[in-house]
């Protein structure tokens, strides 16, 4: 792999402005150190750093390229978009189409309002919640992340794991005492809370396939308890699938559970690469929701065209089963070749995996929940991580992160990831 002096010369350039040179924390090399990588293009699953190396891209945008990088579709309707106005603030027919697509892929959802972020998405539906059943308490899981609002900041997984932050500072404290955290995946704990607490809980919020402690699938007897825990309290249950939703299939992990959350959060894939989040619910829930309701929630660019363009362009593309079927295979094929150079080098390592989405865990026991993805060796992860990436494989900068593969990765580039795989498990040591 060639020099990064102009990465290192921009992000050098890039800490006098802002801070930590990164608009976002995951994108800061903080727990493996260096310099983040300045990227200057990308196409189908390969991207190439200013410096002019190419690398096989598993972070696609922490999951919302699942098409890859400038996929023509998505580029010729967002460009169409773009040329007849980028933004109006007044109803476009795009809008329609990307709601229907919501509405007839997710079971759950009869009405959707589009968002510009994945955290706008979750802060919404939590206020829809404390909007419908008049209670304050929130529930959400150890390692959970569902983006930056303060009562949401609590226990937060991946981003704020990664830099060694508790919880974060300058939260409203009021806010935050509201939010209850329990252990994920943890049956009994979650029947203690809601008998410590009974009809004062509004809602819980779950990542049904967890993302942001790596790779963790939820059980699904602990998520039927959360269904059955909260429809007898008369509290909502959120689904937070910002990260799972058009990828584990396009009904998202709640068709793969079969389960029925009362409130869905999406984001990154449904916007194809641009700024979007979503929440959704059943008609009488959104009725809520202003201008209907008096649950007040807007935005400027909500619902822009060019976005929902790209949106509707991905939606469309991946709906049907024949592409989640070839995401499923390609993801296992990545997981059984690295469960062999696994088992071939001696490591110590777990992989946690579905459709498109994958962790390798540098720990010898199971990891269900933020305490055992805790234990692994973070030390080994920063050699492996150096490693793979001297091998032209970019992985998420952060063992809390998911790996996320596209449509756009071939057998060809899954091969010659596990064989870097193989070579880097031997660098870790
Ligand atoms: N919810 C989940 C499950 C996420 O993974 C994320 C971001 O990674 C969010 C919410 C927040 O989304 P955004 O970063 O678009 O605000």
């Amino acid at each position: 792999m060639g020099i990064r002096l102009r990465s290192a010369r921009l992000f050098d350039a890039a800490t006098q402005l802002i801070p930590g040179g990164v608009n976002s924390p995951a994108r800061a090399w903080a727990r493996v150190g260096g310099n983040p990588l300045f990227i200057e293009r990308g196409l189908g699953p390969k991207i190439w750093d200013v410096d002019g190396n190419e690398y096989i891209d598993y972070v696609c945008s922490w999951g919302a390229l699942i098409l890859g990088h400038c996929h023509p579709g998505v580029v010729a309707a967002a460009e169409s978009a773009m040329r007849r106005g980028s933004s109006f603030g007044a109803p476009t027919s795009i809008e329609n189409e990307a709601a229907q697509l919501v509405v007839e892929s997710v079971p759950s959802v009869e009405m959707v309002r589009f968002v510009n972020s994945g955290t706008e998405a979750a802060m919404s539906a939590i206020r829809l919640a404390r909007a419908a059943t008049g209670r304050d308490l929130v529930l959400k899981f150890d390692g959970g992340y569902h983006g930056h609002d303060d009562a949401l900041l609590v226990k937060a997984g991946s981003g704020v794991a990664s830099f060694g932050i508790a919880d974060s500072a300058g939260i409203n404290s009021k806010l935050a005492s509201d939010t209850l955290v329990a252990p994920y995946n943890d049956t009994g704990y979650v029947r203690r809370v809601f008998a410590a607490h009974p009809e004062q809980i509004a809602c819980v919020i779950v990542e049904p396939v967890a993302g942001n402690m790596g790779v963790v699938p939820g059980n699904s007897e602990w998520l039927a308890t959360l269904r059955e825990l909260t429809s007898a309290d008369g509290a909502l249950l959120i689904f937070d699938e910002v990260i799972s939703g058009f990828r584990v299939g396009a009904s998202g992990a709640q068709d793969v559970y079969g389960m029925n959350p009362d409130i869905t959060c999406l984001g990154k894939v449904i916007g194809g690469g641009y700024p979007v989040g979503a929440y959704g619910a059943s008609a009488e829930l959104m009725q809520h929701v202003a201008p209907l309701g008096d649950m007040y929630q807007a935005g400027t660019l909500s619902g822009n065209p060019v976005a929902m363009a790209a949106g509707v362009a991905t939606m469309r593309e991946m709906i049907g089963d024949k592409q989640y079927e070839a995401l499923a295979a390609k993801t296992a094929l990545l997981a059984v070749g690295i469960t062999d150079a696994v088992a071939r080098t001696g490591a110590e390592c777990v992989i946690n995996h579905v459709v498109g989405m994958l962790t390798l865990f540098f720990t010898p026991g199971q990891v269900t929940d933020m305490a055992t993805a805790s234990a692994a060796d973070h030390g080994k992860f920063t050699a492996f991580f150096h490693a793979m990436l001297e091998s032209g494989i970019y992985i998420p900068p952060s063992p809390y992160e998911a790996w996320f593969v596209s449509t756009a990765h071939s057998e060809a580039d899954i091969e010659h990831t596990v064989a870097a795989v193989e070579r880097a498990l031997r660098a870790a040591g």
